[in-house]
């Protein structure tokens, strides 16, 4: 009977759950293909952030105690598994034959099951009396809470049957003297407190644990589907499903690069994807339809632990923007809607949309794409790349940029640069560069060419070393470390235009590509290799997005560079020029966190023998300047403070004389920072290449 009984619960529960999966399936099955390939690195990926943990223990304590809760689950599944086949066969410890593999398993089971008790405990207290800051939001209604609030207590029930399980399994062989198959270092202990209770009634508390047991699981895995916990079952999944790219590159629309085609060779550029052209779908995200499959993963996947958001510029500086809201957004969106989309098909219209009835423009135009969320989310969620999809949308399908972009878009176009200014005037920060009273003339790629000389680097200026005042002095200092090392290089000159990344982070896939088909070509016609560049947001777009378009070379950041030949000896320091200055140094997004580079800048400062003092949010902490994704050009959303002012308390807490940073955009921001806190007096702002120019 116990069997018969058995077998339905598990044939209702997985009906159940097979129920579940088939909805969310069949909804995924709707929405846009996401290609998986890299097995052998997603394999990786899977066991260093979903097994391994690492991400959660950027916190050690609260990091140490999920990666425990977890490890504990995997533990515990071994056990879960017997208790399935000793319920369908109708015996007792199934798997006891493993001999001292179960004994081990099982002794850790023991011991974990009391471990997660504990944690969750802890978790309940901090979820009910504590204020956390990370729990709370717009987003965070008050049944998420109730939601979080009943997992844990399903949880800990699950601990405390499974602990009484093992104790009057144990307790009552004790009592009869029958052999005991595993070994429980915990419940044996407990199990003392039980050895004057009759074996029927150990029996029979350890049947009641067991069948308590079992059912809370069948109930817990239904329930997971319907609730934020959905994520036990998705997010190793998710893990293994994360973006292998460098968190920079923005992946490239095949649509535009077409269109672009068609505009440039109209009688060609259709041939190969006409089936794709029949399918042409809109620009960017308006709706869940228009999302990939694995964006809704994500959404699920969310645990909506609040990391991402914890660490958000924008909401940390009271900005409407939250990633994890995005993420919950998707998600109750795609509940709303997909049931009529699969029945209805695509055409369904509800008169709504995510964009606007969920989240809002505001929300979506004050992301500085740092991808501090996407660094933090401890499931490999990248919340930048969604957002950009749906600027996409606003921008390519509805003009609905912020006027101050649409200005930037179309100097790009005109100009070559998101300033308004002229291709003649891109050179004018080489006029006068004079070292040890030699004047030192740049050269320039074409002429060198026609002289049939190929230099080693092209150095890529940019827009802001071309125009902006402030980094035309970084890019003097530069070259004359070039011209003081024998550097062989060149620059384009005239014929360099802006790389594109402005454009693309504003949403503009167009005009990105434009530009960057437009260099592409002048560069390979030039049979460029080696590129150097001192802005990381060039050095990201040149280096991640350019092979995309055909461009491929090797691109080398000016600090890495410049660290390299301190390395190697080639520069010689004058150790006291900074003797007895405290230096702290503020990472760029592009160069840091979206490309790995925190050591070469750390080192440069190392030798010029000053004091290097971290502000707490350093590497890939870093608080962004607040000034990428095209927020430089335009007015910050509303909040109580700007990023840049937030990112300089922190540099001016450190008690430093001197903000090293090495890219244009954090420059002008720092120097802004500086000035609005009227410290211009106290505090210097310096280039990387600054620091070496004058200790030469
Ligand atoms: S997106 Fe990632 S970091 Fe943000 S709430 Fe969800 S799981 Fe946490
Ligand atoms: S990329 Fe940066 S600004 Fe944008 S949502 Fe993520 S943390 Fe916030």
């Amino acid at each position: 009977m116990n069997q018969i009984i058995f077998i339905l619960t598990v044939v209702i529960a997985l009906a159940g759950l097979f129920y579940s999966f088939r909805r969310v399936f069949l909804y995924m099955k709707m929405l846009k293909p996401f290609y998986i390939k890299d097995y052998g690195q997603r394999i990786v990926v899977t066991l260093k952030v979903a097994i391994g943990q690492i991400k959660i223990f950027k916190r050690p304590i609260i990091g140490a105690m999920h990666a425990l809760v977890l490890w504990g689950f995997l533990i515990i599944l071994v056990g879960t598994i017997e208790m399935f086949v000793d319920g369908i066969l109708g015996i007792d410890k199934s798997l006891s034959f493993f001999g001292i593999f179960y004994d081990i398993i099982f002794a850790l089971g023991d011991i974990f099951a009391l471990i997660i008790a504990i944690m969750v405990t802890i978790f309940l207290f901090r979820r009910i009396f504590l204020n956390i800051k990370r729990f709370s939001g717009i987003e965070m209604t008050h049944k998420a809470h109730l939601d979080a609030i009943l997992a844990l207590f399903i949880i800990l029930s699950l601990m405390i049957s499974l602990l009484g399980i093992n104790v009057f399994y144990y307790a009552h062989n004790i009592s009869v003297g029958a052999e005991i198959h595993g070994v429980y270092p915990v419940s044996s202990i407990i199990a003392g407190l039980f050895a004057n209770t009759s074996a029927d009634t150990l029996h029979l508390l350890e049947r009641i644990n067991w069948w308590f047991h079992i059912e809370a699981i069948f109930i817990f895995m239904n329930i997971l589907p319907y609730s934020k916990h959905f994520h036990v079952f998705m997010s190793i999944p998710n893990v293994f499903l994360s973006r292998l790219t460098p968190l920079g590159k923005i992946d490239t629309m095949t649509s535009i690069t077409e269109e672009i085609k068609s505009m440039l060779a109209p009688e060609t550029a259709f041939e190969e994807n006409e089936e794709e052209l029949e399918d042409l779908q809109r620009f960017g995200v308006l709706d869940v339809e228009d999302t990939t499959w694995k964006n809704y993963f994500d959404s699920l996947a969310c645990t909506q632990c609040g990391r991402c958001s914890s660490v958000c510029p924008a909401n940390i500086t009271g900005k409407k923007l939250s990633p994890r809201k995005v993420m919950i957004d998707i998600r109750k969106r795609m509940k709303e809607k997909a049931p009529s989309l699969l029945k209805q098909g695509k055409t369904f219209s509800d008169e709504k949309s995510l964009i606007n009835d969920y989240i809002t423009t505001e929300e979506l135009w004050a992301c500085t794409t740092c991808n501090a969320c996407a660094e933090e989310c401890p499931i490999n969620i990248n919340h930048p790349s969604i957002i950009l999809e749906m600027r996409r949308y606003l921008v390519m399908e509805e003009s609905a940029a912020p006027s101050e972009l649409n200005v930037v878009f179309q100097n790009i176009e005109n100009n070559g640069a998101p300033w308004q200014v002229s291709f003649e005037d891109r050179m004018l920060w080489a006029d006068n560069i004079i070292l040890n009273d030699i004047k030192i003339e740049v050269p320039i790629l074409a002429d060198l060419q026609a002289e049939e000389k190929q230099p080693e680097y092209l150095f890529w200026v940019g827009s802001a070393g071309s125009i902006d005042d402030r980094y035309k002095k970084v890019m003097q200092e530069f070259i004359k470390i070039l011209y003081y090392l024998k550097t062989d290089y060149a620059v384009l000159g005239m014929e360099e235009s802006d790389s594109g990344d402005i454009a693309r982070r504003g949403g503009n896939e167009m005009s990105f590509q434009m530009q960057a088909l437009m260099n592409i070509e002048i560069l390979n016609n030039y049979k460029v290799k080696k590129i150097i560049t001192c802005d990381p947001h060039e050095y990201n777009t040149l280096k991640n997005e350019y092979p995309d378009l055909g461009g491929n070379y090797e691109v080398i950041h000016h600090s890495d560079f410049l660290n390299s030949a301190l390395l190697s000896g080639k520069i010689k320091l004058n150790k006291d020029t900074f003797a007895k200055n405290i230096i702290t140094y503020h990472d760029p997004c592009y160069l840091g966190r979206m490309n790995k580079i925190y050591s070469s800048p750390r080192n440069i400062i190392s030798k010029v023998n000053s004091k290097l003092i971290e502000m707490p949010r350093n590497k890939t902490n870093a608080l962004c300047c607040g000034a990428g994704g095209g927020q430089m050009f335009k007015e910050a959303e509303k909040g109580n403070k700007e990023v840049f002012i937030e990112r300089i308390e922190e540099v001016i807490k450190t008690g430093a004389n001197i903000v090293v940073t090495s890219c244009p955009f954090c420059m002008t921001m720092m120097t802004d920072g500086i000035k609005y806190k009227n410290k211009d007096d106290d505090m210097k702002n310096l280039d990387i290449a600054e620091l070496i120019s004058a200790s030469l």
